[in-house]
């Protein structure tokens, strides 16, 4: 029975693959690409020859049987995306969980990820952190789930889309507050690579000072709630303290 890779791939940059993945693309059977005309790209760049077949969200379901049927035959597939690392926002989930519930050997070739490539270079906390993906495209229901982590103290994780990051920063601002702490990732590894960090409203305001901004692939990060500091000097939370024990 072969072996399912699940092989992460450049987010831009095509340097940025490791020597372990092209090893496994060169030597698999079979690629399993989210758009094979994307990943030839990739393929072609390396003068890796192996064959691509598509498997995406719409079709996964249907692939699986088919993509069993090879691992039995003694194939080795690798399961790549059109960029980054499988399943982060990308297809994969149903073909990993059921062949790994089945048994079969299912192995990780790390590589490139944007939400941890735009924590690296952030500068917000990364002891914890959330990662959302995309936020709901809706006004309504994107409000929803910015007053859910409202109080959230773990630094946020959002990919953005291009038509989106004006109305998300802008819902940001209402219901985080103009003042939280963001920092907006912008063409990682590639040739406008922007990294911006400035609380909500002077985010916001520069974003759309500059169209520029609002292009390319993008991952918005938010600085973790932090409980207000305490209002009062020490010494005057010292003479509370001892009021507190006098007074009746
Ligand atoms: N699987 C990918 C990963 O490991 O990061 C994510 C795929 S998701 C469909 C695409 C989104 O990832 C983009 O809309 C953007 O939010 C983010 N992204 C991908 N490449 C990026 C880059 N070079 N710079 C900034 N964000 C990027």
């Amino acid at each position: 029975t072969g072996s399912l890779y699940i092989v992460a791939t450049p987010i831009g940059n095509l340097a940025d693959i490791t020597l372990r993945a092209l090893e496994v693309l060169k030597s698999v059977d079979l690629i399993a690409a989210e758009d094979t005309r994307n990943t030839g790209r990739l393929l072609s760049h390396y003068e890796i020859g192996t064959r691509c077949v598509a498997v995406h969200d719409h079709n996964e379901q249907q692939k699986i049987a088919w993509l069993e049927q090879q691992l039995l035959d003694g194939k080795n597939i690798a399961l790549v995306s059109d960029a980054g690392t499988p399943l982060i926002n990308d297809p994969g989930y149903h073909l990993v969980s059921a062949f790994r519930a089945k048994g079969y050997s299912v192995v990780p070739i790390p590589g490139a990820c944007a939400a941890i490539t735009a924590l690296s270079v952030a500068g917000l906390a990364t002891d914890r952190f959330l990662y959302e993906g995309f936020l709901p495209a809706k006004t309504k229901a994107r409000q929803e789930r910015l007053n859910e982590l409202r109080q959230e103290p773990r630094t946020v994780v959002f990919y953005e889309s291009p038509h989106r990051i004006l109305d998300s920063l802008v819902d940001i601002v209402t219901c985080l507050g103009a003042e939280r702490e963001l920092v907006l990732a912008r063409e990682l590894t590639k040739t406008f690579e922007t990294i911006q960090s400035l609380p909500a409203q002077q985010l916001l305001d520069w974003v759309k000072a500059d169209p520029n901004q609002q292009k390319g692939e993008m991952v918005l990060m938010v600085a973790g709630y932090q409980k207000a500091q305490q209002q009062l000097p020490v010494e005057a939370l010292d003479t509370l303290k001892l009021l507190q024990v006098e007074l009746p």
